[in-house]
């Protein structure tokens, strides 16, 4: 397909050793060498090489800017269109003047955030799954998170998606055969045999979904509060945790509040620590917001870590916040270890399990092990598979997996119950289509504008 070129900085603004400014589209080779001099033509660069060089302004023959630029020709460019990246010095003026002079060329426009990988996935070189991931590939707050994203990226995931398209549409092939032509009896298009069928993708989707609670949890982190009474040790078990792990702050506007969430991994476990700000203001939680209002600000919550001092007998309130955290998912942290005992350790033991009870010294910076241990069999059923990075982890295809799943268990109980294959037809079709959302081989323009839109200007 063709299209206009267009042209961003697309490295983050600010003050940096180098700048770069990508400009695709067929007009993209042409535009710049209008505006750069070197000793080599930039039309007749071969692909994929580096030219130094000056940007100048055509009209006055100033020099504006010292840059490398490189040239990278369609289809073997990020978009698949001819590319040009064009590296300058970082200071925010000198980039900005050159992208002016590459936006006063004929036919260039300022690129829409995240178009250049829309033109990517447009073009057919990623598909839309693959799209999604370069997202996360940006905004991956671990290691592991990141690994995941760049497995999608390179699309082993999609390959899954395809082959599981793949068994559907030869089932919906030999169902349509038989309707249209009913005399030549292709197959035996008998009930069992399409639930065989359906039964091989249903085990596929299932392997599949399987991975999604630990990649979502991967991808997004453990939404998790701190919570307990004053003065046990909550503020000064978040500072260790964000010490030793250079916390990522976030200010996250709108909704109910303005949550302040800080992103933490330990030892690679991605935990988003909520209403961090809440803790550090005024420890007291339960005079600051009651258990009444506790209790809901706790909902949000994936995971409830729940302090207590070890060196205090249990208190009314703790008793009336473990009601509080009935069914939820807690860790109890006994804190102050270092200190005398004067807990009921009984009473605690008969609520909670021994493997979500952790004895701790804060203060000493003693049992961050126990923790780890205890939040990663709480989430991810032991340990972290570090090869198998292979996890399905956007909510938008776990839920399309989920309504592909439905469909193929209709037509599984359809053909059960002896219903005619017209009927099976179209929930076979369902799930082929909802499988083709996925990686966007079925979707409206409007969903890809929305997808589209959550990069960042450049991407
Ligand atoms: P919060 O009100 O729950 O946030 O509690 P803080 O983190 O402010 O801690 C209250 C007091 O307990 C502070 O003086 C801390 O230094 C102290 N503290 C925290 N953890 C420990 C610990 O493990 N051992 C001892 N001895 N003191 C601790």
């Amino acid at each position: 397909m063709s299209y206009d070129t267009i042209a961003a900085i697309s490295t983050a603004v600010g003050e940096g050793g180098i700048a770069i400014i990508r400009v695709s589209g067929p007009q993209a080779i042409e535009g710049t060498a209008r505006i750069f001099r070197s000793r080599q033509e930039l039309g007749s660069a071969a692909t994929h090489t580096v030219l130094y060089g000056h940007i100048v302004n055509p009209r006055t023959n100033e020099q504006v800017e010292e840059v490398l630029v490189t040239v990278m020709r369609g289809p073997r460019s990020f978009t698949a269109e001819d590319v040009v990246e064009i590296n300058a010095h970082g200071g925010v003026i000198a980039i900005k003047k050159v992208l002016d002079l590459v936006l006063e060329q004929e036919e260039i426009r300022l690129a829409e955030p995240g178009e250049f990988t829309k033109r990517a996935f447009l073009n057919g070189r990623i598909d839309l799954m693959q799209a999604e991931a370069v997202i996360d590939l940006i905004r991956s707050k671990s290691e592991r998170a990141f690994s995941v994203a760049r497995k999608q990226a390179e699309g082993t995931l999609s390959r899954r998606i395809k082959s599981l398209r793949q068994t559907v549409i030869e089932l919906l092939a030999h169902i349509e055969v038989n309707i249209d032509y009913p005399e030549h009896d292709v197959a035996e298009m008998t009930g069992s045999y399409i639930s065989t069928q359906c039964g091989i993708a249903l085990e596929e989707i299932q392997r599949l979904l399987k991975t999604a609670n630990e990649g979502k949890i991967l991808r997004e982190g453990i939404m998790t509060a701190i919570v307990g009474r004053p003065n046990v040790g909550k503020s000064s078990l978040l500072n260790v945790l964000a010490q030793e792990n250079k916390a990522i702050v976030t200010d996250i506007p709108g909704t109910t509040r303005d949550v302040i969430e800080e992103f933490i991994t330990l030892n690679g476990i991605p935990l988003r620590l909520l209403d961090t700000a809440g803790i550090r203001e005024t420890s007291d939680v339960v005079e600051r917001i009651g258990v009444e209002r506790s209790r809901s600000a706790l909902e949000e919550a994936n995971l409830i870590l729940f302090v207590l001092n070890y060196n205090e007998p249990l208190h009314e309130d703790d008793r009336k916040l473990m009601e509080a955290f009935q069914g939820r998912q807690v860790i109890v942290i006994i804190n102050k270890t270092d200190l005398p005992k004067q807990l009921d350790m009984v009473e605690i033991e008969q609520k909670f399990s021994s493997d979500s009870i952790v004895r701790m010294s804060v203060l000493e910076e003693e049992g961050m092990e126990g923790l780890e241990r205890a939040i990663s069999a709480m989430f991810f059923q032991g340990q972290l598979d570090a090869n198998d990075l292979t996890y399905v982890s956007n909510v938008r295809h776990i839920s399309l997996l989920k309504k592909a799943q439905q469909s193929l268990l209709d037509a599984v109980e359809a053909s059960e119950a002896g219903i005619p294959i017209d009927v099976m037809q179209i929930d076979v079709r369902s799930a082929w289509e909802y499988l083709g959302e996925i990686i966007g081989d079925s979707v409206g323009d409007s969903l890809i504008d929305q997808i589209f839109s959550q990069f960042c200007l450049g991407k």
